[in-house]
């Protein structure tokens, strides 16, 4: 079996009775704007084997700081599938809405030290513009009142290392925008609350879709600016309905079903590279605990992301892209 210690030696720590342990905890972040799919459960998966199968601890959190996206009911609902599916997180489920105190003493000082700038365009001008943000308003002096906050870029990252899919190039433009930290309806930022949650909670390693190789690379910007140490990176491939399209309610993906989870945690391990065809399983515990003791970091497929079609029977096909 693959262990933490082959991948990241700097984790293995010893305690004062001189006997080695690893320290791993991972997290599970989803946006509570609706149920579960089977693109959230790969991701939810990918996660928890990859923290079980190092001795790690699984946690997770509710990104549900974006209110206005925020489903009554779907937070409960999440939480609710996670157990039917037998992945049983560690600790207290984090709610970011409840986080908003932590979060605005993390953003004072960088307000304090002018680091932070108020911008007023819009995004019909920024798309004028050419698309990407310019840094327009940094020298400005707008009022903070009523407008976007955005961060001075003075850490961008052009590349970084991902334990699966490798190093990873950024785009210059990407990487030098200077990006919103609080919005103009004055919540926090996805970018701000994930690098703050992610420090506080103490986590190593987050395992995640493809679709956020983007994002990572301003949040690893974040961790230098903040002076924290980053996490681990992996992302594993999206699974979409066609090419640059996820799963998701948009495009008619079906919640998963909570009454009789075997087929979709199934297809969900065979999306992962998991050979089931030789493997006897009757209940979600003892196929998850299989997969634990099965998993490696070489099974996993290293495409940015595999179209996934669920046939009427419930069966799924899988076309990496
Ligand atoms: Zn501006």
């Amino acid at each position: 079996m693959h262990t933490l210690q082959d991948r990241h030696p700097e984790h293995k720590h010893s305690d004062a009775l001189g006997s080695s342990f690893t320290t791993y905890r991972g997290r599970f972040a989803p946006s509570p704007s609706g149920p579960l799919h089977f693109g959230s459960l790969v991701a939810a998966l990918a996660s928890y084997l990859d923290a079980k199968a190092n001795q790690g601890q699984w946690l997770v959190r509710m990104e549900d700081i974006d209110t206005p996206r925020v489903v009554p009911g779907a937070a409960d609902a999440i939480l609710t599938t996670l157990d039917a599916y037998g992945l049983h997180w560690d600790g207290e489920v984090v709610y970011q809405s409840q986080r908003h105190a932590l979060y605005q003493d993390i953003l004072a000082p960088l307000i304090e030290m002018r680091h932070v700038y108020a911008c007023t365009c819009t995004r019909k001008q920024i798309k004028a513009r050419g698309g990407l943000y310019d840094n327009h308003c940094r020298d400005a002096s707008h009022q903070f009142e009523g407008n976007a906050l955005r961060l001075k870029q003075n850490y961008p990252v052009l590349e970084f290392q991902d334990d699966l899919q490798g190093q990873v190039h950024i785009p210059k433009g990407i990487a030098s925008e200077d990006y919103i930290v609080k919005r103009r309806d004055g919540l926090f930022a996805y970018q701000l609350v994930v690098v703050v949650d992610d420090h506080q909670q103490g986590i190593t390693h987050v395992v995640r879709g493809a679709d956020l190789l983007e994002p990572t690379a301003r949040q690893l910007s974040l961790f230098k600016q903040l002076n924290y140490t980053a996490p681990h990176f992996m992302h594993v491939p999206l699974a979409v309905a066609t090419a640059g399209f996820k799963l998701s309610k948009q495009n008619h993906a079906p919640a998963i079903d909570n009454s009789k989870p075997l087929p979709a945690l199934a297809a969900a391990l065979k999306f992962l590279g998991f050979n089931l065809s030789h493997v006897h399983f009757d209940n979600v515990d003892t196929l998850l605990k299989w997969a634990i003791s099965h998993y490696h970091i070489s099974l996993l497929p290293n495409n940015k992301e595999i179209q996934v079609t669920q046939q009427d029977t419930g069966h799924y096909d899988f076309t990496p892209l």
